[in-house]
């Protein structure tokens, strides 16, 4: 049933239209020509407007032809650079770019095989219930894109989001949730050479604070990190000021919120003991996703894998995705594998056969919730 030079072809078309997160006009453009020509609504919402960018997210309703609870499919349009002037070729049923250029099936293959299901529905005439698609802005960025979307226009009571690594058949149950935590040191500047004892010198501070501080894996759930330091002004002042960007995930909030308060109380008793201030921001970026085999959304999306042929794989993630945002905003989600390889790099690379594989499950698990109802 699915067409496979079609899915090709309208992969390609869409991975040489190029969409750096922020720059997603042209992308936009194209998609709302492919639903608005199907006959399909699509509402773009105000996050262009308020992310300065070219696009906001795309929402489209599919009215169901039969009674059924509604679900949603979500990707996102933007891509990581290099990602301008991408060609793409297929060679050996596998699609790539000429190599000075990302590919871009992160996440273009999860908009293909969404657009590729919504044609086999329409010329096979297969019975289903209302589905929508959200097509994301500024994922790369830090899920700026559906941070700022508004759930409530959902009606959807599960959501399967096509964006994670890992063969088709990949389930992502579980990711964490994560804080950003910046922590500056305030000092006293003096003359290095010749009044040192007047000065407090926040990188030291900071030093001896970072040295009494977690870091790395914490336990299984848990891991902490600092990333980035930056301090002083020259060699021969004693610095007055340095600050450090740094994170903590787990996958349980309480276990987030305690390792945080430790990271925060140590710095700032470690500071102060050095006779300098300390100051640590602390940003909640995004909610965990703890689902379990149970869980509805999770059966649907295996039975749909084994009705197909795949072998189901339910895993955890380091990372956060649209679908710690989704399910954060209330409406079960998982991520699911597409089979794309080598994301960020210009060695990205899909096979045909998973991009088809992946246009397969969205047809499955639409099928599956038919069944449920
Ligand atoms: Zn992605």
């Amino acid at each position: 049933m699915i067409n496979q030079q079609r899915i090709i072809d309208n992969f390609i078309t869409m991975v040489e239209i190029a969409s750096v997160s922020g720059k997603e006009g042209k992308i936009r453009d194209y998609l709302l020509g492919e639903f608005t020509g199907r006959g399909l609504q699509v509402l773009e919402d105000q996050t262009g407007d308020m992310l300065n960018g070219e696009s906001g997210n795309l929402l489209v309703k599919i009215p169901g032809i039969l009674e059924a609870e509604t679900i949603l499919f979500a990707a996102h349009m933007d891509t990581v650079e290099p990602g301008e002037g991408i060609e793409a070729s297929l060679a050996d049923g596998v699609i790539i770019s000429k190599g000075n250029t990302i590919l871009g099936s992160d996440d273009k293959a999860a908009i293909a095989a969404m657009i590729e299901a919504v044609d086999v529905l329409r010329e096979n005439k297969i019975p289903h219930g209302p589905l929508e698609l959200l097509i994301t802005v500024c994922e790369e960025q830090g899920l700026k894109g559906s941070k700022h979307f508004d759930f409530t226009r959902l009606d959807s009571v599960m959501a399967y989001v096509l964006d994670a690594g890992g063969d088709p058949g990949t389930i992502i149950t579980q990711s964490p949730c994560q804080n950003e935590i910046e922590y500056k040191v305030y000092g006293k500047p003096a003359h290095a050479g010749m009044n040192p004892e007047r000065g407090i010198n926040a990188i030291q501070a900071a030093a001896m604070a970072l040295a009494r501080m977690p870091c790395g894996r914490i336990d299984q759930d848990t891991t902490c990190n600092l990333g980035i330091i930056e301090g002083g002004t020259a060699r021969n002042i004693v610095a007055d000021y340095c600050h450090i960007k740094g994170e903590a995930r787990s996958l349980t909030r309480p276990r987030l919120d305690e390792i945080t308060e430790l990271l925060k109380d140590t710095f700032i008793d470690e500071v102060q003991k050095q006779g300098a201030r300390a100051e640590v921001d602390v940003k909640f970026l995004y909610s965990e996703v703890k689902l379990s085999p149970g869980d509805r959304v999770v059966k649907t999306a295996v039975r749909a894998m084994e009705s197909i042929g795949l072998i189901p794989s339910l895993e955890s993630t380091g990372g956060g995705s649209d679908a710690s945002i989704i399910h954060g905003g209330g409406i079960p989600c998982v991520n699911l594998g597409i089979g794309m390889n080598n994301v960020h790099t210009c060695a990205e690379y899909i096979k045909v056969e998973d991009l088809v594989k992946d246009a397969r499950i969205v047809l499955s698990i639409i099928r599956e919730v038919t069944k449920e109802d």
